[in-house]
Parts: structure tokens; sequence; C-alpha cells
């Protein structure tokens, strides 16, 4: 803990409140994580551009919506960044200097806003552009870190402006600055997408919808327990699911982690399930298929940031 915080908070819990006013809280990153695994670090609560400044005077990480991670049961040594308040809310009020009847630039989208919810609220409006990413439980600067998408669309298919933080100050960036593609921004790993402009498409409720649905279907057989997603990338286009189900795998349990019966690409919690059973159940996977396989997910600790 920051020793310039002041503790605070309920009993049992190891609470402060640092120099900036940022909520600091050591906590067990199982919370923040779609698999529902992880140790304990020191997670800060930035709400704001001076928050990630001071947070960011010692080695960090920052954590999204926990989608695409794999965090050890010992936890992270890092302070643990999580974008909260302002930098979780939207603007999507169409900027009147640089919409036009056919496109909507709109105010800022913070970082940790949830992606899922934000892409409902735009077919609502008729808003066209990242229909495509219905379905990825992220948070919007983590999908765009990471370029998330389906083959019915991509983040970058809808942003106009990414501003981008680091210890070394605050940014803004176009796609056109970056080398992004299939599932990357080019983004380097220690910096921030504190918040994004979209560019959209303006449309109707419902042909957005009709998008939405297709993109969704897509979806059908996955299954709907606690898990980081697809385990493995596709090697040289060959279904990584279909190896691992001809390897006999589908169902195989270790502790409370198992391959999806679903669909051998997804590993599931079953409650209680440590980072160790997943290793475990990933290495039987590597063990058992003969061609090389590369993890889809992040192991937290792997890369710290400086
Ligand atoms: C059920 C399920 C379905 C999925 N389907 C898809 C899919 O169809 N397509 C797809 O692409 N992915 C999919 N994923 C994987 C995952 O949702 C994506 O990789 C997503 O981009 C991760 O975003 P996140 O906010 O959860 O990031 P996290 O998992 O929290 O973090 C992942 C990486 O992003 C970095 N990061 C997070 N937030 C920020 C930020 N604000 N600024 C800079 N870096 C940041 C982290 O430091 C980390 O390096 C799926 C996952 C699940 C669980």
């Amino acid at each position: 803990m920051d020793p310039g915080a002041r503790p605070r908070g309920r009993r049992g819990v190891t609470a402060a409140v640092s120099r900036s006013g940022t909520r600091v809280e050591r906590l067990p990153l199982s919370r923040f994580t779609t698999l529902g695994v992880g140790g304990e670090a020191e997670v800060w609560f930035v709400t704001s551009h001076d928050a990630l400044a001071e947070a960011m005077e010692r080695p960090y990480r920052i954590l999204g919506g926990g989608s695409n991670l794999v965090i050890a049961d010992a936890g992270v040594p890092e302070r643990v960044l999580r974008l909260s308040g302002p930098l979780a809310e939207r603007d999507l009020t169409p900027d009147p200097l640089l919409s036009t009847p056919a496109r909507v630039v709109t105010g800022w989208v913070g970082g940790g806003v949830p992606l899922p919810g934000l892409v409902r609220q735009l077919q609502k409006l008729g808003l066209s552009g990242l229909e495509g990413t219905v379905g990825i439980p992220a948070q919007v600067g983590g999908a765009v870190w990471m370029n998330a998408g389906t083959r019915y669309g991509e983040m970058f298919d809808g942003l106009h402006t990414i501003e981008l933080v680091t210890p070394e100050g605050t940014r803004q960036v176009t796609p056109d600055d970056l080398p992004w593609g299939y599932r990357q921004s080019g983004i380097p790993r220690n910096h921030v997408v504190s918040r994004v402009r979209l560019a959209l498409t303006v449309s109707t409720p419902d042909a957005v919808l009709a998008k939405m649905d297709f993109a969704d279907q897509a979806r059908r057989g996955q299954p709907k327990m606690k898990t980081p997603g697809c385990a493995f990338k596709n090697p040289g286009g060959v279904s990584a699911g279909q190896l691992i189900d001809e390897a006999g795998l589908k169902g195989t349990r270790i502790g409370n982690a198992l391959i999806a019966p679903e669909h051998a690409n997804f590993i599931v919690n079953l409650g209680g399930a440590t980072a160790a059973d997943v290793h475990a159940l990933l290495d039987t996977v590597r063990a058992r298929v003969k061609v090389p396989l590369e993890l889809e997910y992040e192991l937290w600790p792997g890369q710290a940031e400086p």
C-alpha cells in the first residue's frame, strides 16, 4: 500500500485513499475476471488523469473487463489500474463540428465503459460501426487495445480518436497513426487507453439489430459458464477446438476447471477453480495435441509494465 495513503474502510479490507484522492484496495483479482480466478493485488480505482499519473509512479498493470486474462493464484505484485468514475462514463452526443447527416462523431467514451452495454445503446440509437463486437465481454479500453472483434466487425471499425496515457503524459491519436491489424492495435503495453471518440454511420435500430443478430448467432454453442474465452489461436487456419476434440480432451477436468463439453477450445470454471487447475489443463492440451498451439489468453504475471 502506498506509504502516503490513509487507511479506511470495512473491517478486514485494506482500503486507503491516495494523494490524488484515489481509492486503493487490496482485493482478489478473481472478482474482476470472467474466469473468476486470480489472487490479490493493490487495485487503484482511477477516476481522472491526475489519478492515472499518480498510479503510474510505480510499476502497474491495466485491468479492463478481465475477459482475456488468467491471473495467478498468488496475484501480481504491481499496482492494478481500474478505470472508474468519469473514465467509465460515455458521452454519445454528436459533435456538431465533425458530424454529418450520414456520420456521427461522438463525445468521449471512457476506457472503463463495458462494451456490451455500449453496443446495445448504439443499436437503440441506430448508429452502426461496433455491432460486430456484440457478445465480447470487454471494456472499451481493453477491446481497443486488442482490437477485439469477430468476422462481422472489430473495434477499429468505429474509432475516431484514441486518448493514450503514459507516465510521460497524455496524447491523442487516430487509427491512421497506429499500425493496427487483426486483433492488435499497435498500442504499446504500458499505454492506457483512457478514452475514445467513436465515428459511426447513421443507420436505423432495426438494421443495426439485424447485423448484431447475425454476429450473435456465431456464438451459439459457446459455453455460458465462467471462462476467459477461447484458449488457443487457430493454428494455420485449422480449428484449435477441433484439434483438442480429436485428441479426446472434451470434458477433461482438473480440480474445478473443465474443458467445455460444448466447445473444446473453452476452459470453464466449475466454481472454485484455481489458476493452477487452468494451467494444468493447458499443459495437458499442449502435451496431447501434436500441433504447436499458441495461447489466446494473457497470463498474469507475465509481462509487467515498466
Ligand atoms: C465469453 C467470451 C467471448 C469472447 N469473444 C471474443 C471475440 O469474439 N472476439 C475477441 O476479439 N475477443 C473475445 N474474447 C476475449 C476478450 O473479450 C477480448 O480479448 C477483449 O479485448 C479483452 O478486453 P478486456 O477489457 O476484458 O481486457 P482484459 O482482459 O482486462 O485485459 C486484456 C489486455 O488488455 C489490456 N487492457 C485492458 N484495458 C486496457 C486499457 N484501458 N488500456 C490499455 N490496455 C488495456 C490489459 O492490460 C491486458 O493486457 C472473449 C472473451 C470471453 C470471456
